[in-house]
């Protein structure tokens, strides 16, 4: 056949496979993975199209892995009678990535990342693999149910170029041939091929063919060479820890075992066996918006598909495992899962129960929870706002870091926190700043520090978002400390004395209101501080200065709205300003104070310029 046609691999796979060979030489093995697990894929893929056209299966019965080795060729052979590919999803599928999250994640990777196994392991190689061991990769595939019996032939060295080429193809399906390299001879062993599809594919539900070992070589003989069992459909009682990890990793490709696992087989209403797992560690992906599903969906142990957002809130997008129902007809249409009843009333039960097993977790495992919250607390914040109906039961199980924690960890609990409140405290502080350094330090907390009240300490992301959206706790609303008037805290003799010395600086403070007219809103005598001359502070109802800055570094446009200075008349700073109104000095006060929250001054080199005025 004539036309044969040579194509570039595009970039990223030119990049990620040279990533591959120098990070993978210690798991070269996972090739075997990732071919026999596409290969199973295929199958499952035919196997549901089937149900809705069983012509396509060609009269075939026995859907099956194959792997063969030819020592004299030294190739390895995986074929699979799966679903196949068109030539153009050849093109597609192989010579490009097209999963957007895994082509970022390449680019953001620095060298000693790069070499982390772990991580190149958990975002899964796929077919590239085949070049850690092979130095020539073809691969034959015919499309199940095509009209005529010609497929399409992909050759690669995998060196920046492959090929394509039409060619005769009697049987539907797919076969990769490796041509292995001089030095990678080992894997030309089928005993080692065993021992690798043990350690990795064992509960791949179809199964891996390989032949029979026999003295009589004139007879060729296959036999299944993994448990092809359904894992999950075990007794729990018989299942070992070990088993349970083994079976996470073959279903994840993660390397560590997970933190812990929920196993549930539910008898009744509806009829269906659930195995969730929370891994150790989170994905690279978790804030990629289109991540791969973590869920495999399997109706009376027919793989439907792989999702999460019908089975499994966002916020719990780190759960891996698998459902397998048998109320669910077999030709559910992937559309229809979503709102399906049966779906919902899954999803439902396992959100509560992975809930109650975190509960479990926090309060007999404290130091497997506290793990649990450095991988997975800033998205289960989410859940407080994404999912209403279990906001409580979020809630408890959200830690902070408050100003009374020794260091960032964040440990205190909603709970506690409203337990000690003060006799008159009516809200829960609050203070957001980009560290919890900075968080930590800042004026605002002065007076809380010297009452003794306790602040959380907000500095992940998504936390000006939480406590905005969050309403109450308890019967406690949220409030920020850097926001509004502190009235509440003042005792009658605070406030008392708070308007003796408003009088006392009413100059000033008429002055000072002239001097900074374009910078701030208003200045005011402040109940907050104690140590430190100056601070800012945003109206009840705006936005913040940390929002603003998260605001505008996602590229928003925000209106600028002007903070309020508050001043410490007890400063010694302070008081020299009722003796004189010096300008520097009272500009100087007002980007201390930027400073101090964390903010950056419009003009840096001004500002060095009056301080050393002021020293001198
Ligand atoms: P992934 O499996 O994560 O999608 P791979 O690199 O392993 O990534 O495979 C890329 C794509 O190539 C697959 O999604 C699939 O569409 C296609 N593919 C690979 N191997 C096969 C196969 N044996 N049969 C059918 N399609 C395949
Ligand atoms: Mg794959």
């Amino acid at each position: 056949m004539a036309d044969k046609q040579t194509h570039s691999f595009q970039t990223e796979v030119s990049q990620l496979l040279d990533l591959m060979i120098h990070s993978l030489y210690s798991n070269k093995e996972i090739f075997l993975r990732e071919l026999v697990s596409n290969a199973s894929d295929a199958i499952d893929k035919l196997k549901f199209e089937t149900l809705a056209d069983d012509s396509l299966v060609e009269g075939k019965e026995n859907l099956a892995v194959y792997i063969e080795v030819d020592k004299d060729k030294k190739t390895i052979t995986i074929s699979d009678n799966g679903i196949g590919m068109t030539e153009s999803e050849v093109n597609k599928n192989i010579g490009t990535i097209a999963n957007s999250g895994t082509k970022k994640f390449l680019k953001g990777l620095d060298e000693k990342q790069a070499q982390d196994s772990n991580l190149i392991g958990q975002f899964g190689v796929g077919f590239y693999s085949a070049f850690i061991v092979a130095d020539k990769v073809t691969l034959t595939t015919r499309k199940a149910g095509s009209k005529n019996k010609k497929g399409t032939q992909w050759t690669s060295n995998g060196k920046g170029k492959y090929s394509t080429e039409k060619v005769d193809c009697p049987e539907f399906g797919t076969s990769v041939t490796l041509h292995i390299k001089e030095d990678e001879a080992e894997f030309l062993d089928e005993h080692r091929l065993r021992g690798i599809i043990s350690k990795y594919s064992d509960h791949i539900t179809v199964p891996i063919m390989m032949i029979k070992p026999s003295e009589d070589s004139k007879e060729i003989e296959y036999e299944a060479v993994n448990k092809a069992n359904a894992f999950w459909t075990q007794d729990k009682a018989g299942l070992k820890q070990e088993d349970y990890d083994e079976f996470y990793k073959s279903l994840t490709f993660d390397f560590e075992a997970p933190l812990t696992q929920l196993h549930n087989r539910v008898e009744g209403k509806l009829d269906y066996t659930s195995l969730l797992y929370i891994p150790s560690k989170a994905p690279f992906d978790m804030w990629e918006p289109k991540r791969k599903g973590g869920i495999k969906l399997y109706a009376k142990r027919v793989f439907i598909m792989e999702d999460n957002e019908s089975l499994m809130p966002l916020y719990l997008r780190f759960v891996k495992g698998v459902i397998d129902t048998a109320d669910l007809s077999l030709n559910v249409s992937r559309e229809i899962l979503q709102g399906n009843k049966v779906v919902d009333t899954i999803r439902k039960a396992s959100v509560s129960r992975i809930l109650k097993e975190l509960e479990k977790m926090a309060k007999n495992q404290p130091e497997k929870y506290a793990t649990f919250w450095k991988e997975f607390g800033m998205v289960m914040k989410e859940g407080v706002v994404e999912d209403f109906s279990n906001k409580d039961k979020i809630a408890k199980l959200l830690r902070f870091a408050t100003n009374k924690s020794d260091d960032a960890t964040q440990t205190a609990t909603l709970e506690c926190y409203v337990k000690s409140m003060q006799k008159d405290q009516k809200a829960i502080y609050y203070l957001t700043a980009e560290t919890y350094e900075s968080a930590k330090g800042s004026p605002h907390l002065e007076v809380f520090n010297k009452k003794d009240i306790e602040v959380l300490l907000l500095s992940d992301r998504v936390d000006e978002w939480m406590v905005s959206n969050f309403g109450e706790f308890e019967g406690a609303p949220f409030k920020s400390i850097a926001k509004g008037d502190l009235e509440d805290l003042d005792s009658k003799e605070d406030k008392e004395e708070k308007e003796k010395v408003s009088k006392d600086y009413e100059q000033v403070i008429e002055k000072l209101n002239k001097i900074l007219e374009p910078q701030v809103k208003e200045v005011k005598i402040s109940s907050r501080l104690s140590e430190s001359p100056s601070c800012l502070v945003a109206d009840e109802n705006e936005m913040g200065g940390n929002m603003e800055r998260i605001m505008k570094s996602l590229g928003q446009d925000i209106p600028d709205t002007k903070p309020i200075l508050e001043i410490n008349p007890t400063h010694p700073l302070v008081e020299k300003l009722k003796t004189k109104i010096d300008e520097d000095l009272a500009k100087v006060l007002f980007d201390q104070a930027v400073l101090s929250e964390g903010g950056q001054l419009k003009d840096p080199a001004e500002f060095v310029k009056r301080m050393n005025k002021l020293i001198n």
